[in-house]
């Protein structure tokens, strides 16, 4: 087996995707993860020809032969092979093919396998700095690009990949490695060696995990989303109806279940048991039961979990707030004021990161012609937006009290369904509950990854349609939360009605 740049980076975010990844599985269409794809791809083609741009003529080389990189004259090379042996069939030693260093292998997969296995990657740059003296080799430096703004840990891991095979390869340490990154190809020195043992373990892993002959106990998880098997692993957890559907609940719980001989979401549904709770608790919050959401699911009903009030006094705005994560910047506030029909729907645009002071102060200015207006979001994003932009742009100079108080304490409508109203969707996400509520968006596909994909299409190229197609979904977003208010309000409303003293509620069908 040959363990790559691409089996290692998906093995850090789930080891199924490293699994398939590496049995060829055909990925399932999902626009953010071909997007991120093409974007690597072009973000490396473009920085590497910077790098030769700025080079001396002839002092570069191209895929230079990889047995002569220690005899190498040249301060740059792009696109570089390297390949090293991880272990191999001969024994339990398992050993590199040219350092012979055995400090550094990974042992256990090779014991385990008895099969051969190799380190490979085609490092994006190395530069290469001379001698500094008599008996001092020359220093090697991989280069990484990488096209976000934002680097995390994964991305230091590839690069301390690189570095590892190539350490391997050269039979002496590489301690430095740079990422060259984001919309302004900043440059970041990298430690490597510091992660060198990290990245040593993980390829052990992989390697155990790719010569095992069964794949791995699929688990859906956060990463989900922007992977490119993301419709081919839901459709098989449908399929078994698999605990990890459940967003919430973490590995730990997850495995505590399991333990008790509970897999699937119905199995744990028949584990609930309503309990009336002690005087002493009525004043605290009810802590969230897994069972009684695998409940709701089940019965294909609502359950609701105490008494619960949503009363707003004051003109309800419905705010929802598209941006980029990885600039910082919020390019549209969509605020929708009042309910049902007469509801009037406000879409603030920002064409440039210089533009998001105009359109919070638009937004400032329109809640002020709002009477005693009350915030209504979904989620911690809004919450985060709204404090940045009072930090970032400061309040306008006829802000109102009404204003101040409204954007200081928004409603958060996640806070009066999480651990009390229990939907029969998979997670609390305001599309999956809308949806079940009879919500659909225009575009079915949309969600806050694809507006990142639609708002770099409309950069790239500024048509209408990119941009209507936002606008839409964002209006589309701040209705579907006026749909769930209301009907949070007539649900608490029906609860008081006809099922005081019972706890908890089934209520809705
Ligand atoms: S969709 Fe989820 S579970 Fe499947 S490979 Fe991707 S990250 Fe792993």
């Amino acid at each position: 087996m040959t363990i790559t740049p691409s089996l290692f980076e998906a093995f850090l975010k789930c080891p199924t995707k490293c699994w398939l990844r590496f049995t060829g599985e055909r990925p399932t269409t999902n626009i953010y993860a071909e997007w991120v794809r093409t974007e690597h791809e072009s973000y490396r083609n473009d920085g590497t020809k910077r790098l030769i741009a700025n080079a001396p003529a002839d002092e570069y080389a191209v895929a230079p032969i990889a047995e002569n990189l220690k005899t190498a004259k040249w301060p740059l090379a792009v696109d570089v092979p390297v390949r090293i042996e991880l272990c191999s069939s001969r024994g339990n030693e398992a050993q590199t093919s040219m350092s012979g260093t055995d400090q550094s292998l990974p042992t256990s997969a090779a014991t385990s396998a008895g099969a051969k296995s190799t380190g490979e990657s085609r490092l994006h740059a190395i530069e290469r700095l001379p001698s500094e003296g008599r008996g001092k080799a020359a220093q090697f430096i991989p280069v990484r690009f990488t096209f976000t703004n934002k680097l995390g840990k994964d991305d230091k891991l590839l690069l301390a990949f690189d570095a590892f095979v190539l350490s391997e390869m050269l039979g002496r340490e590489v301690t430095l490695g740079k990422i060259i990154h984001g919309d302004d190809h900043a440059a970041l020195k990298v430690k490597t060696s510091a992660l060198t043992a990290e990245v040593r373990k993980r390829v052990e892993k992989i390697a155990a995990l790719l010569s095992s002959s069964a794949p791995p106990e699929l688990v859906l998880n956060r990463h989900c989303a922007e992977c490119e098997f993301q419709g081919r692993c839901r459709k098989i957890a449908v399929e078994k109806d698999d605990l990890s559907l459940l967003a919430g609940m973490n590995a730990k719980e997850r495995q505590e279940l399991r333990s008790k001989g509970i897999f699937t979401v119905t199995q744990l549904s028949y584990t609930f048991r309503p309990r009336r709770r002690p005087k002493k608790l009525r004043d605290k919050r009810e802590k969230y039961h897994h069972s009684l959401k695998a409940l709701a699911i089940r019965e294909k009903k609502i359950h609701i979990v105490g008494s619960p009030e949503l009363k707003l006094e004051g003109t309800p705005v419905y705010l929802d707030v598209e941006g980029l994560p990885d600039r910082d910047f919020y390019y549209l506030i969509g605020v929708r004021i009042g309910n049902g029909e007469s509801a009037i729907q406000h879409s603030l645009w920002a064409d440039a990161i210089e533009d998001e002071g105009r359109i919070w102060s638009d937004f400032l200015d329109i809640l002020a012609t709002v009477e005693k207006p009350i915030l209504v979001h979904y989620g911690s994003y809004e919450t985060t937006f709204l404090a940045r932009m009072r930090t970032r742009h400061g309040w306008h100079p006829e802000s109102n009290a009404t204003v101040t108080m409204a954007v200081k304490r928004p409603i958060n409508l996640v806070s009066f369904i999480f651990a009390t109203v229990y939907f029969p969707t998979f997670s609390n996400g305001l599309k999956d509950i809308t949806r079940w509520l009879g919500f659909y968006w225009s575009e079915p596909e949309a969600s806050s990854l694809i507006s990142i994909v639609w708002r770099h299409r409309w950069e790239e190229s500024p048509s209408e349609v990119f941009k209507q197609k936002l606008i839409t979904y964002n209006a589309e977003d701040c209705e579907a939360l006026d749909r769930l208010k209301e009907r949070l309000v007539e649900l608490f409303a029906h609860v008081a009605k006809n099922l005081r003293g019972l706890h908890p509620r089934r209520c809705w069908p």
